[in-house]
């Protein structure tokens, strides 16, 4: 290593804290390590404690907590589902997987998340609704769900979507996994909608490796949500499935470490406050750079932490600024390709979603791990106040 090479700051990795050695060596020395086990139970019973209440059913990871999640829900092969256009791309997919078609629903321009105007837009101006059906006219398929997804940590404006739900009988999916812990007028996300689901892969808040968490109010979608997870098993003893099933169920193993992690979530969200005011703290006196705003109903927990780069006003673009970062050795990252334009969803339709295009354009998350040290965002702070 030449003198000058310094250690690489990653965008965001796990943070392995507290117990999460005895509980994994619990797994191990019982020889509980499979899908069945008291960590699974406890992560689900110790998850609905922190969210408030609710039936908690864990899965193999959060895409597949989306699949079943909208399964159970009632969405059917084409049906048409509305979703963020700026998310990862696990919630569209999630939605094919079910030959059911996505509906991309743009951005809203001061905080990012879904649109609830855009969403209002789309059912007054491309549906009719009779027989107790929302139908878009133009494909004339039948749009049965709602699945907001609340990015970077930042809770969507629910309300009003929740309004547009109830009145045309869409079922509201929440993809709660940035989001965990963010509150929407004091109230935890997640089960704000029908059902949620939130993801512990490796970069979110807590971890399990890879893992996934069904949350709903109702006794009977918690049921069914349990039963396709399983393989659909009728009768465990003579091997009945009733119907066709999935194999979805988390680990004992992983569940051991979701439980350590649990423990630790309220030290990581502090951590991820903290990492987000010393970098908004910084970025008051460097033009040109901008974050998120929270508005008032708000509580993030800022997962990822995202600015704005004007070029016009800071001199160089928000990629110019990712390879600034890569030269020294600090991993940044654009925000996600909307989705209106991934070439997977390419028979989707076409959607004009120009705020998530700007966004696009414009955003670069900057290292946000639990772990990050005040050197260490010292010197992200210092490659961003230097620009070209
Ligand atoms: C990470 C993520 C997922 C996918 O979860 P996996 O556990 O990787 O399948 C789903 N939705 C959002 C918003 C995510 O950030």
């Amino acid at each position: 290593m030449s003198p000058t090479a310094q250690a690489s700051i990653p965008l965001c990795i796990p943070h392995i804290d507290g117990r999460v050695w005895e509980y994994v060596k619990e797994c191990l020395d019982t020889g509980w390590v499979s899908s069945a086990g008291s960590f699974v139970d406890r992560f689900e019973a110790e998850i609905a404690e922190y969210i408030g209440g609710g039936h908690t059913i864990a899965t193999v990871n959060g895409t597949a907590a989306l699949h079943v999640a909208l399964r159970v829900a009632g969405v059917r092969a084409d049906d048409e589902v509305l979703v963020s256009a700026l998310s990862f791309i696990a919630p569209a997919n999630a939605i094919r997987y079910l030959g059911a078609w996505p509906v991309f629903i743009d951005a809203e321009p001061d905080y990012w998340q879904m649109s609830p105007k855009c969403v209002a837009e789309f059912v007054n101006t491309q549906c009719r609704f009779s027989s107790g059906e929302l139908r878009n006219f133009r494909t004339g398929r039948r749009v049965s769900a709602i699945l907001p997804v609340h990015i970077l940590g930042h809770p969507v404006d629910l309300d009003p979507i929740l309004a547009i739900a109830e009145e045309y009988g869409l079922a509201v999916i929440e993809d709660a996994t940035e989001g965990f812990g963010a509150r929407y007028k004091g109230k935890l996300v997640g089960r704000l909608g029908d059902i949620g689901c939130l993801s512990f892969n490796g970069n979110k808040l807590i971890t399990t490796g890879g893992g996934g968490m069904i949350i709903t109010n109702k006794p009977d979608w918690a049921e069914r949500a349990r039963y396709l997870t399983t393989q659909a098993k009728a009768d465990p003893v003579e091997f009945v499935h009733g119907e066709i099933g999935y194999n979805y169920r988390l680990t004992n193993l992983q569940a051991a470490l979701g439980c350590a992690q649990l423990e630790r979530l309220s030290e990581h969200i502090s951590a991820k406050r903290r990492i987000a005011m010393r970098y908004a703290e910084a970025l008051k006196d460097i033009p040109g750079l901008t974050s998120m705003p929270t508005p008032p109903w708000a509580e993030s927990v800022y997962w990822m932490y995202t600015i704005l780069v004007d070029e016009t006003v800071h001199g160089v673009s928000s990629r110019k600024l990712m390879k600034l970062m890569e030269a020294a050795c600090i991993q940044t990252r654009p925000l996600w390709q909307p989705l209106q334009h991934s070439p997977a969803h390419a028979d989707a339709g076409s959607f004009d979603c120009p705020v998530a295009d700007w966004l696009n354009a414009v955003a670069l998350s900057l290292p946000s791990s639990v772990g990050l040290t005040d050197k260490q965002q010292d010197r992200v702070i210092d490659v961003l106040r230097r620009g070209d």
